[in-house]
């Protein structure tokens, strides 16, 4: 915990992003998007100042192909998210995930232990 609190925010918002999609990739099975295999934690709404960046109903695991290749698979990607949470209620998430949010060091630091945790007791 100590050592966490001596890295700089920028190194801290990265090892963030390291454990919580090693936690997206391990929950989720199947590629949000296509079903294929599970590679990456790809984003519904893109960007690392926004905040659905560490949100677990944002971020789902997805193929390589989908992911990068397709940028994400948006236009799927919007079909799914109203399948699985309703249309009315992923609109509304979608306006919450497209804030702009900076994390806290504090906030950050959560995160790491969170997630951390989780990958390591499995
Ligand atoms: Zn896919």
């Amino acid at each position: 915990m100590k050592e966490l609190e001596k890295q700089s925010q920028r190194w801290l918002k990265k090892r963030a992003w390291v454990v919580f999609s090693k936690f997206i990739r391990k929950r989720d099975k199947r590629c949000f998007t296509c079903g294929g295999k599970v590679e990456n934690a790809g984003h519904w709404k893109h960007g690392h100042t926004k905040a659905g960046f560490f949100s677990e109903q944002n971020v789902n695991g997805q193929c390589i192909r989908c992911n990068l290749h397709l940028s994400g698979n948006l236009g799927e990607y919007t079909l799914k998210m109203a399948k699985k949470y309703g249309q009315k209620k992923a609109e509304e998430m979608w306006k919450e995930f497209s804030k702009d949010y900076n994390w806290t060091r504090s906030e950050l630091i959560e995160i790491i232990n969170k997630y951390a945790q989780d990958h390591d007791n499995s």
